[in-house]
């Protein structure tokens, strides 16, 4: 049976929880320095921050089942992910996205987003936002609110929840829509993301639109990226948007429009259903040409490219020094060296993915 948001009952509402206190943090942002302008002129002002490798589900194309995460001591503490990102906003970041794993599974987590809010208070940071599964939303929810989150991108592949559960292995659809209700209750915009697998969700992919759509949510998909090893073959699951594009435009007018979230999406919006739909396709159209972004995970590794496995070591210079010289300097030295674009393929012949590492590693 598919999941009607009108069927559910129970939709709880979460106590106010009790405000976290912001990370004693010695330093305060300086003034904004110099942008960050990489070789081919792209003006970086985007940085998302991976704050743990670990989730509370096991989605199928992201991770295999029995995944080795990182020792917990290899990880950033929170005072460190704070005082990396502050390092960056200095630096002319002006959004900033927190990713994981599952953002809502790291230990005190509400402390660090508590703490990155005053960038927005004082006007250095334009946007603080998380990539999440939705899972811990009605936990959360309010309390992300109340620190200036104003909009979430959350993960949902399908309205069935028999399907919920084999594409996430562990996860509850029931509990996802508790969370994204409990996110709108709180005055928080909602994008939903998907990515889009042949002969799991194609044949869903409208009636998720609408329904979305119907509940004042954006929508995009997003094509299967060839990274990490998994349990299966990617090729199979593999269905280029453009198909998509071309299947809903004999169902719907698709519009294209000029919205932009920050992020690599371009948007239609659909004249029937009123809503935009984005398109994610790093596969069949690359879209690196207007890259704004880069990458930290939680051991402090900065990817300049999501697709390529350049990378620079910022703990060591984070942890050399009580200031931020080191750092700066590494992080000028990393941005110096960002790629024009990513090498991502998917086809038979390729047996290995093109990136090592797991999504969850970098975040989406
Ligand atoms: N756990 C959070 C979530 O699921 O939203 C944040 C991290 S997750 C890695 C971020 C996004 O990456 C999700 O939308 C997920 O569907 C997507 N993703 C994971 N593995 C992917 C892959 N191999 N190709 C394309 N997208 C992927
Ligand atoms: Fe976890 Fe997100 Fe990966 Fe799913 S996509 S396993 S929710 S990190």
């Amino acid at each position: 049976m598919r999941y009607n948001l009108l069927d559910t009952t129970g939709l709880i509402k979460t106590p106010r929880p009790v405000a976290a206190e912001p990370i004693a943090t010695t330093r305060q942002p300086q003034p904004v320095g110099p942008e960050m302008i990489d070789p081919f002129g792209r003006a970086i002002t985007y940085l998302r921050v991976s704050v743990t490798d670990r989730c509370d589900f096991r989605c199928v194309y992201c991770m295999a089942e029995d995944m080795t995460f990182l020792p917990k001591r290899d990880l950033l503490t929170l005072e460190e992910l704070d005082r990396l990102a502050t390092a960056f906003v200095e630096k002319g970041v002006k959004k900033l996205r927190l990713t994981g794993g599952e953002p809502l599974v790291r230990k005190n987590i509400m402390h660090l987003i508590r703490s990155l809010s005053r960038h927005l208070d004082s006007g250095a940071l334009q946007e603080l936002t998380l990539t999440t599964n939705g899972s811990q939303l009605t936990r959360f929810a309010s309390e992300l609110a109340d620190c200036g989150v104003k909009r979430l991108n959350v993960s949902l592949d399908t309205l069935d929840p028999d399907k919920f559960r084999e594409i996430t292995r562990w996860g509850e659809l029931d509990q996802v829509m508790k969370g994204i209700r409990a996110a709108q209750d709180a005055g928080i915009h909602i994008k939903l993301n998907a990515v889009a697998l042949k002969g799991f969700n194609d044949a869903e992919i409208p009636s998720m639109i609408e329904w979305a759509h119907g509940e004042g949510m954006d929508f995009t998909l997003i094509e299967t990226m060839p990274m990490g090893e998994i349990d299966e073959d990617r090729t199979d699951r593999y269905l280029p948007l453009s198909q998509v594009r071309t299947d809903l435009s004999e169902r719907w007018t698709l519009d294209d429009i000029p919205f932009k979230t920050g992020g690599p999406a371009r948007y239609v919006e659909i004249a029937e259903t009123g809503g935009r739909l984005g398109f994610i396709t790093p596969m069949t159209h690359n879209f690196c040409e207007s890259c704004n972004r880069v990458r930290v995970t939680c051991t402090g590794t900065l990817f300049m490219c999501l697709g390529q496995e350049d990378a620079a070591d910022l703990r060591a210079p984070l942890r050399a020094s009580e200031g931020n010289e080191l750092l700066s300097h590494a992080i000028d030295e990393a941005i110096g060296r960002k790629p024009k674009g990513h090498d991502f393929i998917i086809d038979r012949a390729t047996k290995r993915p093109s990136v090592s590492r797991h999504m969850s590693v970098t975040g989406g």
